[in-house]
């Protein structure tokens, strides 16, 4: 039998922290032994240091754990990172220095050039931009999973890379728990629209230009199409869905797009890795699909499913994508990153 690999979770308390509690629950290869947070939390048994806000309650495997400082000693060497962006950056580099392998959620360093921003059905390659940390004098490394909008984008726009992406136009409707814990006051969403969100639009421009970009060498060379992002906060509680419209150089017919779509398989799914989904993407049919309260969950949160396709008047065509911003959008997101680098050996000592 396989040696089960012993993990943490950098920000185990926080609201993504419990997404990974939760999502790591039944893996076959990780097996979650180290739980760390702010010095306000450091000392206590799990369930006193944290209000549990999913489904299920506080899982027994780590109520009555002791939580850690965020600090290099005694943590396991891989560790998934969901710790408040404020801290992130100097806990995450402290600790790939010390020789851990970091797994981030979080936005700080998804686009340093050294760093893969790591999709792996898209771009499994930009892994080979890890060895280049070695300039920064660590031992160990950091690799990133997208924002929760970015990832439903570019799933879809993934298999359509071939055809020549020249144009993105994207407009968001994005859920209330894409923004933590207490997140948007409810007299802000109830009955409403907000028709802004912090740094969003940038990062969904940005991140996609970068997975969807070429390893060139020792660095990414961005995708060269133009991005627009519309980014819109409604009363949904998970899934983010969004339009989008795209041109082609390569002007496909709408068949090959659906084709492309629907055969698409990656390296998730070449390998088996435990938290693939059975197709990256999963084409609806029914012309009033897919839904967040419907498809959200399905395939564990971690496909994206697309539906709607048909020819745009402006650019060439449009569709609608949906993905579970806090499972393919965050932790589940960062496991499948970690069992694709375990398939490439990346974790052994
Ligand atoms: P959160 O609920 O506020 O949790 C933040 C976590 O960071 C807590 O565990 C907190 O520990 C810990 N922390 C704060 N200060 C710390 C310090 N000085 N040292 C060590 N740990 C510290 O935030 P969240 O919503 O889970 O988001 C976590 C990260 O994921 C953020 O970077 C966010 O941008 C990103 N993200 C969130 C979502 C989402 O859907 N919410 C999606 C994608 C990405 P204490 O409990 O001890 O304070």
């Amino acid at each position: 039998m396989q040696t089960r690999i012993e993990v943490g979770i950098l920000g185990a308390t926080g609201m993504v922290g419990q997404h990974f509690i939760k999502f790591l629950q039944g893996n076959p290869w990780f097996d979650l032994k180290w739980l760390g947070a702010s010095d306000r939390s450091a000392g206590k048994k799990y369930k006193d240091a944290m209000t549990w806000h999913l489904a299920g309650g506080t899982p027994g495997t780590v109520a009555n754990q002791t939580v850690e400082e965020c600090r290099p000693g005694n943590a396991p060497k891989l560790l998934f990172s969901a710790m408040d962006a404020g801290v992130a950056t100097e806990i995450e580099r402290a600790f790939a220095a010390a020789g851990h392998v970091v797994v981030s959620n979080s936005r700080n360093h998804r686009m340093e050039l050294d760093v893969p921003l790591l999709v792996p059905e898209i771009n499994a390659d930009h892994l080979k931009l890890v060895p280049a940390q070695k300039a920064r004098g660590w031992k160990g490394q950091i690799v990133t999973n997208p924002n929760c909008s970015t990832i439903g984008l570019v799933m879809a726009l993934g298999p359509l890379k071939q055809f020549g992406i020249t144009k993105i136009i994207v407009t968001t409707m994005q859920a209330i728990s894409g923004a933590g814990y207490p997140g948007v006051p409810s007299m802000d969403i109830m009955g409403n629209v907000v028709p802004f969100i912090g740094g969003e639009e940038e990062k969904m421009e940005m991140e996609t230009q970068k997975i969807l970009g070429d390893f060139a060498g020792d660095h990414i060379e961005p995708l060269a199409a133009k991005v627009s992002a519309h980014c819109n906060r409604v009363a949904v509680v998970d899934g983010h869905t969004e339009t989008v419209s795209v041109e082609f150089s390569s002007k496909p017919s709408q068949t090959d797009i659906r084709n492309a779509l629907e055969s698409f398989r990656g390296e998730p799914q070449n390998r088996s890795l435990p938290s693939a989904p059975c197709c990256p993407v999963i084409y609806m049919e029914e012309a009033n699909r897919p839904q967040p309260r419907k498809d959200a969950e399905r395939e564990r949160g971690m496909a994206a499913f697309v539906g709607r396709l048909r020819p745009c008047p402006v650019l060439d065509y449009k569709f609608v994508v949906l993905s579970h911003n806090t499972i393919r959008g965050a932790a589940g997101a960062a496991v499948l990153n970690a069992e694709l680098m375990h398939s490439e050996g990346m974790l052994s000592a």
